[in-house]
């Protein structure tokens, strides 16, 4: 390995520990320790994920300076920002922070979370790309699922930080996330060596179903992963549906709760329209034969086609007329 790697590698190592020494031993880690387990985490969990607590101040500056730590390291680590004078201050302050690992388990970047609800500043900061944190590509615990998703041949894709954590802590150990920003071509590429099967289990607020629509074309176009869509009820997250409901409900969810990509597809062309308006159904059945052509099997393409003449009280073969010409530009 590359010695700045290495140093780099090993002063993650030295702020993980210390963020998570501050959130479980000390005085000052009470109120996120408090938050996190009010948030229904234990201790088991909390130690797994290596979660921290940056306080207020520049107390992991402070700690690398009693070590001498070189100054153009500290820099590049990207744990501090760096003021125009040139000075280093703890880029984490006063917030829960979530360790990044990469898919050998070493901590290479940090996402904080604030305690508590105000507008203005983000709801999370995350450290941005450095030598050791390539963005596009990591996803979040894919070294403690790989095992597991190699086992089953099944991924789970969820949102957030805390989604797979409250998953991983109801049994569910095949979860990973990207991390709120969208899924890429490289995640895709690293998930469909290990897997057959992805589920993508989003939020079910419009930002989340959006994103669904956006990782699913990604999924399907590069082809090599056969996708399921996971829909949370109650206008929930998977972690919210975890703090109301067990991991029995939730495994049932992941099991019943499924849709097809062409369903979803179907389903996500009808938000925002207003079907009882002819001008808009006609543009749905439209798109809707778009997404309906793209069915390789004739039987299940067929099975497609009448669930819209009865949605819709249609004639199957004035569908199929309008169907044939889609198909046949497929050729
Ligand atoms: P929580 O349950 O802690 O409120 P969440 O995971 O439900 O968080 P969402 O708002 O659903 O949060 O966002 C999903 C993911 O997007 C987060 O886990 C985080 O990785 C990322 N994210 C959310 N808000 C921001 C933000 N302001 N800046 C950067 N990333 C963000
Ligand atoms: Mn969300
Ligand atoms: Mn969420
Ligand atoms: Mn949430």
């Amino acid at each position: 390995v590359d010695p700045e790697v290495k140093a780099l590698r090993e002063l993650y190592a030295e702020a993980t520990k210390l963020y998570h020494h501050l959130l479980v031993n000390t005085a000052s880690g009470e109120k996120a320790l408090t938050y996190l387990t009010s948030r229904g985490l234990d201790e088991k969990t909390i130690d797994a994920f290596m979660l921290g607590y940056a306080p207020e101040g520049n107390i992991l500056y402070d700690y690398f300076q009693t070590q001498k730590v070189d100054y153009q390291l500290l820099r590049k680590s990207e744990l501090f920002v760096e003021w125009s004078d040139g000075s280093l201050h703890d880029r984490f302050t006063n917030r829960v922070l979530f360790t990044i690992r990469d898919s050998t388990g070493h901590p290479i970047a940090f996402s904080g979370r604030k305690l508590t609800q105000n507008d203005d500043e983000p709801k999370y900061i995350n450290s941005p790309e450095s030598l050791l944190f390539n963005k596009s590509a990591e996803l979040f615990n894919l070294d403690l699922a790989k095992d597991t998703i190699k086992k089953q041949k099944h991924v789970i894709l969820f949102e957030g930080f805390m989604d797979v954590i409250a998953a991983f802590q109801a049994g569910i150990q095949n979860g990973v996330a990207s991390m709120g920003t969208s899924l890429t071509t490289e995640q895709v590429q690293r998930l469909s060596r290990m897997s057959d099967g992805i589920s993508i289990s989003y939020d079910s607020d419009m930002a989340g179903q959006k994103a669904t629509k956006r990782a699913l074309d990604l999924i399907t176009q590069q082809g090599r992963l056969s996708a399921q869509i996971i829909h949370i009820p109650d206008n929930q997250d998977p972690d919210e549906y975890l703090r109301s409901n067990d991991a029995t409900a939730f495994n049932q969810v992941l099991v019943h709760n499924v849709e097809d990509p062409v369903t979803f597809n179907l389903r996500y062309l009808q938000i925002d329209r207003n079907l009882n308006n002819q001008t808009e159904m006609f543009a749905y059945i439209s798109d809707a034969l778009t997404v309906i052509a793209t069915v390789k099997e004739p039987v299940i393409r067929e099975q497609f086609l009448r669930q819209l003449a009865n949605e819709f009280d249609l004639s199957y073969d004035a569908l199929q007329d309008q169907i044939r010409p889609l198909l046949l530009q497929k050729q």
